[in-house]
């Protein structure tokens, strides 16, 4: 008998169901099945650890393998499309739609798992990762900006996104008036939530982050007056206008920090510092009653790998000029 879903499968709203891939801890990472007329599309995948979870959201939706159209990366980041290659080999009918800057490091992942292993280091990425699967490129199809694809009937319009990665974009589900956001949109993490709602946290992780295109498609997906985004970090959420100002807030601070923090001799721990506060500043203003070092544990990784991607973007601005 097929193991129950329940504990990491949840049914959204207008056919979108929400997977918790399992990396990291739990409601940390998702992956999307959108369900359509009886056929499906994944919007990112996790890891290679993710497929079982999602093949069996898929038969607890009441799908075949081969009733799936079509897999989605919002980019390719391993936490995003690092199962993609092994997914796609279990769905016989699946295309696969990525950025075209992406693609060719689905195709072929060396390059990819280099620069995770850079980022990471060896042990880190062959627990967490695997081996990253490379996929057919006859069944590669790019986006480019304002396509529309045609899923079942349901549009499903590409936006290029920059600012988090070059290879990113965002997909507008008109049907629910939503975007998935991947990165683009920020985290937010469900231990966060309180009676004022969600809160969210931009990403600035290496080694793309660039604020002015962040901030750019961040106020050309909030012009679709969206009701939902549907984050990779965690889950659904609304109250979109809100998150939306509290985002470009944040991004300015933490453009702020980093010029404060560039002179400094302990560049990354100036940032550290700075980033812990605004988040543990933020937060309590949220209402959230948790204990700092609890917000602090949950947030570890952010703070590490936002300060490193802060600090590759300050280099870049410094050989600039
Ligand atoms: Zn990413």
């Amino acid at each position: 008998m097929m193991p129950s879903t329940d504990s990491f499968v949840q049914s959204h709203t207008h056919g979108i169901h929400v997977i918790d891939t399992g990396f990291q801890r739990p409601r940390f990472d998702a992956s999307y099945l959108i369900v359509e007329r009886g056929r499906g599309a994944f919007v990112d995948t996790g890891t290679n650890h993710s497929v079982p979870r999602l093949l069996a959201a898929l038969e607890a939706a009441g799908l075949q393998r081969a009733d799936v159209d079509f897999v989605i990366a919002t980019h390719v980041h391993l936490d995003h499309a690092g199962g993609v290659g092994l997914l796609m080999q279990a769905l016989p009918a699946a295309r696969l739609v990525v950025h075209p800057r992406g693609a060719r490091h689905l195709i072929d992942p060396s390059q990819l798992m280099a620069g995770a292993r850079g980022v990471y280091g060896d042990e880190e990425v062959a627990r967490s990762y695997g081996e990253v699967v490379g996929v057919d490129e006859d069944r590669v199809l790019t986006t480019n900006d304002e396509m529309t694809l045609d899923f079942a009937g349901r549009a499903l319009r590409f936006i290029d996104t920059p600012g988090h990665a070059r290879h990113h974009h965002c997909i507008w589900d008109e049907r629910s008036r939503g975007f998935f956001t991947g990165d683009t949109f920020g985290l937010s993490y469900r231990e966060f939530d309180t009676g004022r709602g969600a809160w969210m946290l931009p990403t600035t992780t290496p080694v793309q982050f660039e604020p002015e295109a962040l901030r750019e498609s961040v106020r050309r997906m909030l012009a679709f007056d969206p009701q939902q985004m549907y984050l990779t970090h965690y889950g659904p959420v609304g109250s979109v206008e809100r998150l939306g100002a509290q985002f470009l807030e944040s991004l300015a601070e933490i453009v702020a920090l980093g010029h404060r923090a560039a002179g400094a001799a302990d560049r990354h721990g100036a940032l550290r510092r700075g980033l812990s506060e605004l988040y543990l500043q933020q937060l309590q203003r949220h209402g959230c009653t948790l204990p700092d070092d609890e917000v602090l544990a949950l947030l570890a990784m952010d703070i590490e790998l936002n300060a490193q991607g802060m600090g590759i973007w300050l280099d870049r601005l410094a050989s600039a000029r």
